[in-house]
């Protein structure tokens, strides 16, 4: 399932990340604002339970959030997201996978993977930037399967078609969260019209 969030302060960030003359300060909170935005968007689909608590003056059943979370960006851009989804999942876990492409064969390569312990019972969010061929984000979320992994659901802040159809096809059973489709990629794989290189712009490293 794709699911393209529509909301005014998500198409406004948006547009801050996309002009080519915004510095990387300005980049770097818009993306920590998008992730918040689109991991609180995420989480109205997540599973509720019901608890007894004591409030003051009474007791009473309320709810808590079902699962436990972790949370996976994709290194490096993905970094970025990370303190936005953390801002609405505090008490998420946190791993990374490290992916590199080849360029040769340009398939994905994996140069590193933290996983927090026992972390493939819990529901996990892979976040990454740019959904772009979609090949490392399906490798992504195959390495996370290889492991036990059954929930996971990715979010990105702009995707290419071409990115949604190669996770979506190699991964039906996850749910993909994206403030933008774009038109389409150009013959170096950037989305078009996209925001150019996101780690670069992240991390200030043009
Ligand atoms: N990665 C990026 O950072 N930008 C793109 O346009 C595509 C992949």
């Amino acid at each position: 399932m794709i699911k393209e969030i529509f909301h005014p302060l998500l198409k406004d960030r948006l547009t801050l990340m996309r002009q080519k003359n915004t510095p990387s300060k300005f980049f770097r909170l818009a993306v920590t604002e998008i992730a918040t935005f689109l991991t609180y968007e995420a989480a109205r689909d997540f599973q509720l339970k019901e608890i007894e608590i004591e409030t003051p003056v009474a007791p009473c059943k309320a709810k808590i959030l079902a699962e436990d979370f972790v949370i996976v960006p994709i290194l490096r851009a993905g970094l970025g997201m990370l303190n936005g989804a953390l801002n609405v999942l505090p008490d998420a876990a946190v791993g990374y996978i490290g992916l590199v492409r080849d360029e040769t064969t340009h398939k994905p390569i994996e140069y590193y993977k933290k996983m927090p312990p026992n972390y493939t019972s819990k529901k996990i969010i892979v976040v990454d930037p740019m959904l772009a061929t979609g090949g490392s984000a399906a490798a992504a979320v195959q390495m996370l399967k290889n492991d036990g992994a059954k929930d996971i659901i990715f979010i990105s802040i702009i995707s290419a078609p071409e990115g949604l159809k190669k996770l979506s096809d190699a991964h039906p059973d996850i749910k993909i969260y994206t403030s933008a489709v774009d038109e389409t990629l150009n013959e170096n794989a950037y989305i078009v019209p996209g925001l150019g290189d996101a780690g670069d712009r992240i991390f200030n490293t043009l």
